[in-house]
């Protein structure tokens, strides 16, 4: 093979590893959401409705967790090792690496 196509196959090789390693962490992610999406979803749209103002607690998510009857230590923690550590972060940072994660292929399938 001339160098060009060494280039592009070793361009290929890389992308199809980096599609890999991204199709593994979303499968990972997935499994480990503790209650439906569809229940996951209504809670990052229960706080972005909430009208009052994040008060740096979790307040609002565990409200809607023990309203929904979910198992609160677990949602809790998989809040939080996603950088949810209280509802506004819940918002800005889970709820990012949902959609980026979860969102995504469901819009594309
Ligand atoms: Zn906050």
């Amino acid at each position: 093979m001339i160098p060009k196509q060494m280039k592009a196959v070793e361009k290929l090789r890389r992308r199809a590893i980096l599609r890999d390693l991204k199709g593994r962490e979303r499968a990972q992610f997935i499994a480990s959401i503790p209650a439906s999406k569809a229940e996951i979803r209504d809670l990052f749209d229960y706080l972005d409705r909430a009208d009052e103002p994040c008060d740096h607690s979790l307040n609002h998510s565990i409200g809607f967790i023990r309203h929904r009857g979910l198992p609160e230590e677990k949602v809790v923690a998989w809040l939080e090792e996603h950088g949810g550590y209280c509802d506004c972060e819940v918002i800005f940072n889970v709820e990012d690496v949902w959609n980026q994660m979860v969102e995504e292929v469901w819009r594309r399938n």
